[in-house]
This record gives C-alpha cells, structure tokens and sequence, in this order.
C-alpha cells in the first residue's frame, strides 16, 4: 500500500489514514504506530487547513496514553501528557476518571505532540494536586493509602514545597488510620507514641497501630510519622495538657489506680513540667499546677517512719507549692511530719530555681521545722533504738534552728528540750544551761547535758535559762507541794529537792536582789519537813529560850525550817538577813512581832521595902543622875557620828527616861505571849523587865540584897540592853558596854574618865542647871522651892547654898560657905557666916539669909551603902524630916519656932516669920496637901493672935540673943496682912519654878545635889565612918603581929590605908574614888591640905615593905613554890604599922578640922 499513497504528502495521508476503521488500528505494532503518528504530526503547519487538519488527527485512535491505550484526543476537556514514573506503581490512582480529561503518555512522539499542538506536560505533583487531591474523599481506603505512599514519594519533588499547604489541609480531613479498635480516625486523633509522656499517659487507642505502620515499607516509616505530625499527630506535649494530666493524676489517686501506675505516671509528668518550664521561659506552667497534687513526694527514710508518721501516705501526692525540694537528705530530719520533700535530687539547678518561683522551698521553713518539732515531741520512745532516732532528728533541728531567725514562740510550752541523757523532754522552763547540784533537783528541774552546749544559742531563744531564776526555783517548791499535797511527807528525794531549791533560791535573792520578784506562790519548808505558803510560816528570831518558846507553840503555828538544813549554814543572823530579802507579803513572820514578853503579874511579888528600898533606889538615882545622861548624851551622838544634834539627843533620853518608874520586886517572872495569848509553861524568873506604860516606863527590878558585883553587873547590862532598846536599840554593842560602865559610875569626874577611856567624845554642850553655879551668879526660879524654909540648918566650908539679899525681895543667888563666925555661939537660930558671892567678894550675914538646898534623904554619901547611915552620930545635926508626920509634931515645930523668933532682932524676927509662912505654905507641900493645909491654918491663927496681943511671948526677953541690931521696942507692930500676899505669890512662884523643872528634866527628884552631882560637897560623918574603919583594920593588924602571918598584917595594914584615904575624900568632896590604888589616892589627897602633903611618900614606903591586897593574898603573884606566908618578913610588921599610925594620924587631923 505504500507505493500506492503519494507517502511524502501527510494531508492525502491522514485522508486515507481516516477512512480506516478504529478497531484496524489495533492491528498495527506500537512501533507503527508511532512511526505513523510521528508521521501524521510532522505535517502540522504545513497543510492547507490546519484546522481540519488537527480535527481529523486528533480523532484518529492513534495516541497512546499513560495506560498504554490508543485513544483519540478529540472530545475530551483537556489533554495532557503524564510526565510519570509511579503510574505502574498505583494504577488505580492514574486511571481515576477526572472529569474527561485524557492524560499522554510520555514518550518522545507525544512530547513532539505537545510541541506541534500546544499540549501541557503534567507532572505526577501537578496530577495529584490537581485531580487526584480533590476526589479523595471519593478514593476507597486503599486508594488513599496509595496516595499517602505516592505523596510519599512525590514529596520529593522540589517544587512539592508549594503545595505542601493545601495537601496537607486536604488530607487532615481525610480519615486513613484505623485505630487499635478498627475504627477509621483523623490524623488528628493520634498522639505520638515517641513521646514518653503521652506514652505514659494515654490509652493505647490513642496511638497509631502497628498495623497502620505494617502498610508502609520500613525504611518509609519515618517519612509517614514526619507525615502524620504534619497532618496534626500530636507529638509536643503542651502546657495544656500537662495541666490536664496533673489533673487527671490527681484524680485518679483517689481511685484504684496501681501505685505503681500512679508512680510512673507522676514521676514522668513531674520531669515534663519541670521541663517544660525550661524550654518554655515564659510559660508559667509551673505556677498553675503548683498547687495540684500529682506529685510523688520523696519516699522518708525508714527509721523517721518508725519514729513517727510521716506527713504523706503511701497513696498521697503532693503539690509543688508548699513542698520541700529535697537538696540535702539530712532534711528529712527536720520536717518529715510536718512537709512533703520533692524528688528533686536529678534535676539540674536551673529547674530547681524554677520550683523555687513556684512555691517550692529549698530550705525548711523554721515554721515547719517547729511544727515537725511539735508533732514528734510527744511520740513515745520505748527502746534505744528509738530514742537515738529522737535525739538525731532533735540534735539536727536544734543545730538548724540555731542557724536561722525563727520565732520562740513557736515552740512556746513545748517540751522540746532533751534532758536525762536524751531519755527525756522537757519544756524550756523545766531546763537550765547550768545547774549546780543539777542531780538534786531532778525531776523538778533539769540540767541540759554538756554534750548539747553547742546548741545554747538555740536553747537560750526558745527561752531556757542559763542558770535558774527566782521563778524556776519557787515554781520547783511548788511542784513539790502539789506532788506532796496529800502526803504526810515528803519522800527522800523531794526533800533533797527542796532544800537544794530553797538554798539556791536565797543565794540567788542575795546575789542578784534587783532580780527579786515572786509571780507565784512561794512555798517554804516548815520544821516538820513539809511545804507551806511561805507566809503562813514563821521564823524565829527571838531570843527567848528555844525550848521556853517554841515547845509550847508547836501545835499553834509552823515554824520555818531551820536554813541550816537547806545548806546555808548555821549562822542565824543570815538566815534572817535572807529572809529579809523576800518581799514583805510573802516573807515568813518573824515571831518577834508577834511573841512578846510580859510580866507575870500573878507572880509578881513587890519588894518589901517598897519605896524605901536601897537596891532599887541606887539604880533610881543612876538613872536621874545629870552626868550620868549627859554621858548617854555623848554615847549617843558618838554612835550617830555627829548627824545627831546635841538637842536631838538630850531630847531623847528625856522623852526616854523622862518618865522613868523603877518598881522594885521581891520576885519577878515573865510569860511569853503569842499575840495577846498567853504561851503555857513559859513562865521564867528574870532580873529585869521594862514595861512601856501609857506615860512612860517602868523598869521592873528583881530584889536583891546580894550587891555583889556579878548581880550588880547582870542588872546592869540588862539595864542598858533595856534601855537601848527603849532607845530603839541605837547603840552597837560596844557603845552598850560603855553605857554599861556608865552606869557604874558615881561622879562626874567618873563619867568623864569613862568616856575618855572608851573614845567617846565629851560634847561640852551641857544641860542647863549646870552653868552658872559660880557664887554670886541668880539661881534659876526652878530651884527656889528647893531652897530650905527651914532657919535650923548647919552649914558647912565649901557648901553651896542658897542667899537672898536683903535688899531684893524675890531674887536668890548662889552663895559659898566659907566658914562659920561665931562657932562657940549657944545659939543655932540665928548665927554669923563669912560667904563667899564673887570671885574675891566675901560677906558676913545671918543664917537667917542662908537657905540651904533641900535635900531628899537618900543622898550621895549613901549610893552603896544606903543602909548604915542609919547609925550615924555624932556632932552633926541629923538628917532633916522633910516633914512631919502628925499634926502634932507641926504644931510642936511650929510653937517651937515661934518661940525662938521671939528672941530674935526685929529685923530678923520678920525675915524668920517669913520663911516660917513658907515653911508650911500649901503651895511648897504639895505632897503632903492635908497637914499642909493644917499646919498653915494653924500657924496663921498663931499670927493673928500676935496681932492681938502685939506680938509672941512678951514677957520673955531677948536676952539669949546675941545680934548687933537687937531692938527690945514694939516699933515693928505684930500686922502681917501686908505681906501675906507678898508671901503667897512667892510661895506660889516657888511651886511653879519646881513644876518647870519636872517639865524640862528627867528623873523623879527634885534634889538640887544630885541634879549638880559635879558640886563639890563636904561630908564630915561619912569621913568619920570611914576613918574608924581603918581605925579598927589598923588594930587588927596589930593583932596579927608575931603570929607567923605577917601577909595577913600587911593586908589588913592595906584596908586600914585604903579606908583612911577614902575617909579624906568624904572630907574633902563627899564621894569616895572607887577602884584607885592606894598610891594613886594618896597623890589625889594629899593636895587637900598641906598636912596631907606626905602620904604619897609614906604609901610608897608601905608598898614597898609589901602592902598590897592582891600579892598578900593569892599565891598566883608568886612562883612557885613559895606562897604569900613564907613570901613575907615578919621583920617588917612594925615598921608597917608604925608608917600607917602615922598616915592615919595626919588623915585624923585633917578629917576633924
Ligand atoms: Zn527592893
């Protein structure tokens, strides 16, 4: 057929080629074909009509097409060449029907096709986004498996980027993947099983099957996971869900999920989070899940358990917020009961900061620490083992604590503190750092173990003492007592207990007094061994006999315990000086408030002599005697240092002593009182008593007619222990002593040299009365009614008497006696005296301007020996009554008197009549107001009947008067209504002046010479006594010569000199010198007088032949062997005795004159 075409003409061929039917085509080889085809397409562009030309070309079955089919080109919507290398691969995919379309194969004639006939070449790419893209939905399951494996490979392809987008959209709405159920599923539904926390978290139905992988070839499998995440697995895990997740674990920890499970699942979620935070800086994740709990918190180490419960469960989680991370194990320790501890021991750093901003601690809080504290304080620790569990986990908090600031008040009341060798806790107030005795005051107070010193600073915040205050002690005597309330006793180690508080206790209040404050009760030990209020106890501090006192109290009051059994000595002086410490409401009473000592009234006998008595009156006398308080005076100043005034001091002896009683008794008892009741059997005979009464008081004196000197010195000193006391005992006992010898003192002088001998000042400030005593100088008014009435006085050399000058009414001035006149006058009424009223101005006058001061009848020539002077006689007048006793012998005085007045001068006759008046005057006898009033009745009946009859005894001359100025005329009328009221006014004046002076002075008398002891006074009948004493041992001394005891002549040679001597004092000044060696008194006599002038040289010459009192008496003044009797020569006796006759002899003279 070939020569038969015109072959190089394409338009006559494609003719002819048309006429052929489509199905002879099938009969040509494909080569054929082809060559036919290339043929047929050359000839475009060159034909006549183009048009018709590609018409008929394109209806030739005559292209082959991706399958390999021949097929037209005509009628379809588009014609594209398949640029392919997979259609082989997925047939089913390139053979989709899309739309009409007709796709080329790619080979050589149809690119030349698409060349001559503007035909698009279509990649695979641009057919699977273009075609097989849009009918997915339509493809079956198969299908679209086939296009995830194409798209596999197409992805490759450079310019599949462009179409990533729009694919991948497409094919997330597509379901492909069956999971493990068979369901069909979005990509979107599965999580990434490469995630281990979605692995751990998520069912399996959530992951893409194995089966779904088995559809792709191995070496692809990453490829389609890459896929799958681009098609929306979820392969990050997000904060979301990781919020959810914690969530999801929490719940599930209420339900019955496995530990394990719960474990794995926490412990994965936890590291995530953690994680996560990192990566993500500014995810805050950690904070919103901070307080969930899905924690697994750190396992506590075993022994902590055993201990205590720790504060999380087997099954409890825990969140971030509130818990520990756990950076150093040793936490444990501090908070496992009170804190959770997270597993944080892996993480690096970073996280831990994290956690930290989270709420997480990475130290323990002090807070948590003391609520760990608290929990397992009161755990109980049965065994060792235990215990040593306990004192770790304490010793490491303790050492925590100590290094951080933390509030005391968390551990406030908690018994926290190891004592006991740890095997105990207790609070902080029942624990001190340092405790002496500490093993006494267990269980009451503990001492913290040296091993735990390094913990002080610790123990000291928390409010443990270093050593123990006031407070701990009382609160331990508390304890006590409460632990002993219903016993009868203490048991052994309470007592130990308490009298170790107790000495602490007192210690402390003396070491640290500003510290001395008591909020609670102070409980002390009683005798009985008991604990009381300490204000319900007494103590005793009176110096009353134990036994007197304190038996007969037993059943009434609870005495302190005596301190010395609670080790502090013995001293009772300190005792009561640390009692004094506590404060007044809590202190102990002192039974010396409360128990007094009284007289036994009962018992009381009075002295039989009664007023008169001598005992009682000497020591009368001593205490109203000037010197003597003058002498307290200057004691008193010395012990005040001065700051006393002298007016101070003189005011208080007088307020003191003022108003002195001595009541003198034949026995004498006091009882002691407990309040105002009297104490049974305590009745006991005393010396002394002083009794304050209402005015004053009165000095209770135990009789004795014992003056030997050990009863005169026991009086004595209670005396001045009494009257310190009255003083408000402000004398030191030294002072006290001194008062002592005071009071044994007779003189002035005495007073002095005491004084002086005992340091104490003489304050020269003297009392009033003792100043102008110079003759001539007024006497003060308070004295005139001490002046004698009395006309019938003898005056003696040297005496002080009263003067009243003829010319001045109402004045009276000291006068000195310097001898009498007229001495062999028969007449006593009314005789001459030469007196002394300057310092060089002598008068004479009449005895009638004389008043001599008035003296009661003890007077100070009998201090100690009161009694004899009963028997003096002699030419001295006796002592004056002061007043009779019966109206009868007034009125015999009185008629007496006026008798003798009759003999008298005129002039004298008035001057007499008027001290008569006053004489009798009421107002000048106060004591004795009945016969007074009696006396001057009758006296001024007397006078009127003189007026009457011109005067006494007319009849009887006055020639036994001896007056220069005698005047027998009646010029001087018997009127005495003038003066009476001259008289009366004086008169009362004079009782007036008496009544100032009890006023302003001490002591019951009214006696101008015991008020002026310093007086120089003569007294002529006690120098007599004395003298006829040595008188009589000087005989007696003669008596013992030639007898072989020559010490007993020499001794008695002694008392005669001695007596001798002492007689010249009475002479010269009324008093006698006590306790003077005979050598010392001779010096002192022999100044009287130029006669006396020898004896210090004839005692010297006796003392030497061995007068003495001592060495002739005592064979402790010689050595041994010898003994007074063979120490002395019996040669010497009359020698002796020849000296003293001679002192004696010369004392005689001069006693006499
Ligand atoms: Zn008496």
């Amino acid at each position: 057929m070939p020569e038969l075409l015109k072959t190089d003409n394409s338009n006559a061929v494609l003719d002819q080629v048309s006429q052929i039917p489509p199905s002879k085509f099938k009969l040509l080889s494909n080569d054929d074909l082809d060559k036919l085809q290339e043929f047929l397409q050359s000839g475009i562009g060159t034909e006549e009509n183009p048009q018709q030309y590609q018409r008929q070309l394109k209806s030739l079955p005559l292209f082959q097409t991706v399958q390999g089919e021949r097929k037209c080109i005509e009628g379809h919507n588009s014609v594209f060449i398949l640029k392919t290398e997979c259609s082989g691969k997925f047939p089913d995919l390139f053979s989709i029907n899309a739309d009409g379309n007709i796709f080329l194969k790619y080979n050589l004639v149809n690119t030349h096709l698409s060349e001559n006939m503007d035909i698009s070449i279509l990649t695979e790419l641009g057919f699977y986004v273009k075609f097989l893209l849009p009918s997915l939905h339509t493809l079956t399951e198969a299908q679209v498996l086939d296009s995830i494996r194409l798209l596999l490979v197409l992805r490759k392809d450079p310019t599949y980027k462009e179409y990533h987008d729009k694919i991948v959209a497409k094919l997330r709405t597509v379901k492909f993947i069956r999971d493990i159920r068979g369901t069909l599923q979005l990509t979107s539904y599965f999580f990434d099983e490469k995630e281990p926390l979605y692995k751990i978290m998520l069912p399996l139905v959530k992951f893409v099957p194995p089966t779904f992988w088995k559809l792709f070839e191995q070496k692809k499998k990453s490829a389609v996971s890459r896929l799958l995440k681009d098609l929306g697995m979820k392969h990050t895990v997000s904060d979301e869900e990781i919020i959810e997740f914690a969530l999801t674990i929490q719940s599930e920890a209420q339900g019955k999920t496995s530990v394990e499970e719960l474990r794995r699942k926490s412990s994965a979620l936890f590291k995530k989070a953690v994680e996560y935070n990192v990566t993500n800086i500014d995810s805050n994740l950690l904070n919103r899940i901070a307080t969930i709990k899905f924690v697994f918190p750190v396992r506590i180490q075993k022994d902590l358990c055993d201990y205590h419960q720790p504060l999380v469960g087997e099954r409890d989680l825990v969140g971030i917020k509130g818990s520990l991370i756990e950076e150093n194990s040793d936490h444990q320790y501090l908070i496992w009961s009170s804190m959770p501890i997270l597993p944080a021991d892996s993480l690096p750093q970073s996280h831990l900061e994290h956690l930290k901003k989270a709420g997480a601690f990475h130290q323990p809080p002090c807070d948590l620490v003391a609520q760990n504290l608290k929990n397992i304080c009161q755990s109980g620790c049965a065994n060792h083992y235990l215990r040593n569990i306990r004192k770790t986990a304490f010793c490491k908090s303790y050492a925590y604590l100590q290094s951080k600031h933390f509030s005391a008040s968390l551990l406030q009341d908690l018994p926290v503190v190891l004592v006991e060798n740890d095997a105990a806790l207790v609070q902080a107030s029942q624990a001190v750092l340092i405790l002496d005795d500490y093993k006494e005051f267990r269980p009451y107070l503990y001492r913290i173990s040296p091993r735990h010193a390094l913990y002080a600073e610790f123990f000291k915040r928390i409010g443990v003492e270093e050593r123990p205050t006031i407070r701990q002690y009382s609160v331990v005597l508390k304890d006590i007592f409460m632990d002993s309330k219903r016993k009868e006793t203490l048991n052994a180690n309470q007592q130990l207990t308490m009298k170790r508080s107790v000495q602490h206790l007192f210690q402390l209040m003396k070491d640290q007094p500003q510290q001395i404050q008591f909020q609670e009760t102070l409980y002390l030990p009683s005798a009985d061994g008991k604990l009381y209020k300490s204000n319900d106890l007494y103590f005793n501090d009176t110096v009353f006999q134990k036994k007197r006192l304190e038996d007969s109290l037993k059943d009434k009051i609870s005495l302190l315990m005596n301190l010395g059994h609670c080790h502090l000595g013995r001293d009772m002086y300190k005792h009561q000086k640390l009692l004094k410490l506590l404060p007044e409401p809590i202190r102990p009473t002192m039974l010396s408030h409360v128990t007094t000592k009284r007289l036994a009234r009962s018992r009381m006998k009075s002295c039989e002599y009664g007023e008169s008595c001598e005992f009682s009156g000497s020591f009368r006398e001593k205490l109203s005697f000037g010197p003597f308080l003058h002498g307290l005076t200057c004691l008193i100043r010395q012990q005040s240092e001065g700051t006393m005034s002298h007016d101070h001091a003189v005011e208080l002896c007088q307020n003191t002593f003022g108003r002195l009683k001595i009541t003198c008794c034949e026995s004498l008892e006091t009882e002691l009182f407990f309040g105002d009741e009297p104490l049974a059997n305590t009745a006991s005979e005393t010396q002394v008593h002083v009794k304050k009464e209402t005015q004053g008081f009165t000095f209770y004196l135990k009789h004795s007619d014992d003056i030997a000197s050990k009863v005169i010195h026991k009086v004595t000193t209670l005396l001045t222990k009494e009257m310190n006391f009255l003083l408000g005992n402000i004398l030191c006992p030294d002072h006290l002593n001194t008062l002592g010898q005071l009071l044994l003192c007779d003189t002035q002088e005495d007073i002095e040299k005491t004084l002086e001998e005992y340091g104490i000042h003489y304050s020269a400030n003297k009392e009033e009365g003792h100043h102008h005593l110079d003759p001539g100088s007024p006497i003060p008014e308070e004295w005139y009614d001490a002046l004698d009435m009395n006309f019938m006085n003898n005056y003696e050399g040297g005496e002080y008497v009263g003067f009243k000058k003829i010319s001045e009414d109402e004045l009276y001035y000291y006068a000195v006696i310097v001898e009498r006149l007229d001495v062999s006058s028969e007449g006593q009424y009314c005789c001459k005296y030469k007196i002394q009223i300057g310092t060089n101005e002598f008068v004479e006058v009449s005895s009638l301007d004389l008043y001599q001061f008035k003296r009661k009848k003890t007077s100070a020539s009998k201090q100690n020996h009161g009694r004899e002077i009963l028997l003096v006689d002699g030419p001295v007048p006796p002592p004056k009554k002061d007043f009779p006793k019966t109206f009868k012998e007034i009125k015999r005085e009185i008629d007496d008197c006026l008798k003798e007045i009759c003999t008298l001068s005129k002039d004298e006759q008035k001057k007499a009549l008027r001290r008569l008046y006053l004489r009798w005057h009421p107002d000048k006898n106060p004591e004795q107001e009945e016969l007074a009033n009696e006396a001057f009745k009758y006296l001024k009946n007397k006078f009127k009947e003189f007026e009457q009859n011109g005067g006494p005894g007319q009849s009887s001359s006055s020639k036994n008067y001896r007056g220069q100025n005698k005047s027998g005329q009646s010029s001087w009328s018997w009127n005495f209504k003038d003066f009476y009221d001259e008289w009366d006014s004086e008169a009362t004046r004079h009782r007036q002046g008496r009544e100032k002076f009890y006023r302003h002075n001490s002591g019951p008398h009214y006696n101008f010479s015991s008020f002026h002891q310093d007086m120089p006074r003569t007294d002529r009948a006690e120098a007599k006594r004395w003298y006829s004493q040595a008188q009589c041992d000087l005989d007696a001394a003669h008596n013992d010569t030639g007898g072989g005891s020559p010490e007993w002549c020499l001794f008695k040679v002694h008392q005669a000199v001695e007596k001798a001597l002492m007689a010249a004092e009475y002479r010269r000044c009324g008093k006698r010198s006590p306790n003077c060696s005979i050598s010392s008194l001779a010096q002192k006599v022999s100044c009287y007088s130029p006669e006396l002038s020898a004896l210090p040289g004839l005692v010297s010459r006796l003392k030497h032949l061995g007068v003495n009192a001592k060495t002739t008496q005592y064979p402790s003044y010689h050595t041994p062997p010898k003994i007074p009797n063979n120490t002395f020569q019996p040669e010497n006796e009359t020698e002796v005795l020849d000296i003293a006759s001679e002192l004696l002899q010369k004392v005689d003279t001069f006693i006499t004159n």
